[in-house]
């Protein structure tokens, strides 16, 4: 469901922490449009640290494969990258839903190793908050309505204490997938 116990602007304040701890950056660096890895040097293993911190804050388990691994698993070989590493029209037009505030240089044929350039601090904000969103109506444990925020990132149940669990990564992201071939036809 829609969660509200977590702003979106508390999420993006946890995203800023995650990053300039883990880059040993300036919390002044860390814009929603900045590129880690082009405007904050990021580099592949940074990218397990910032999501390793998310995830001890907030309680989610982030995506271990990249949308266009998901896409390749789902939708066949070469479907996502071509045998040059190239990226196709269908990963193109994927990676402008997900990252659409920054896919303004994709384009087919460009080269896969260019994707992660794309991650921004906004999409990674963007990624916690759908995290987030898979949060059940109801306690599993209990089945009580009584979700709350302790020290301000972590949902438990107000009745039984048990912390809320949602959907890892890896799920949801095939969750969209699918949703988005069913609407765009991509294949
Ligand atoms: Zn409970």
């Amino acid at each position: 469901m829609k969660q509200t116990l977590i702003s979106e602007q508390r999420v993006f304040e946890e995203v800023i922490n995650a990053i300039s701890e883990g880059l040993g950056i300036d919390r002044k660096r860390v814009r929603r449009e900045s590129s880690l890895i082009k405007d904050l040097e990021a580099e592949s293993l940074d990218f397990l640290d910032i999501n390793y911190r998310l995830e001890q804050a907030f309680g989610v388990k982030t995506a271990r494969h990249s949308v266009l691994e998901h896409m390749e698993e789902m939708f066949g070989e070469e479907s996502a990258v071509d045998p040059d590493g190239k990226l196709t029209a269908g990963a193109v037009k994927v990676l402008a839903l997900r990252f659409n505030s920054s896919g303004g240089d994709l384009k087919p044929g460009m080269d896969m190793d260019e994707m992660p350039a794309l991650v921004t601090v906004q999409s990674i904000v963007d990624g916690v908050m759908n995290l987030l969103d898979t949060l059940p109506e109801t306690c599993p444990n209990c089945g009580k309505q009584d979700w709350r925020v302790e020290e301000e990132t972590r949902i438990q149940c107000g009745a039984c204490s048990e912390p809320a669990t949602f959907t890892n990564g890896d799920d949801l992201m095939d969750q969209w997938l699918t949703q988005v071939q069913e609407k765009e036809k991509i294949f």
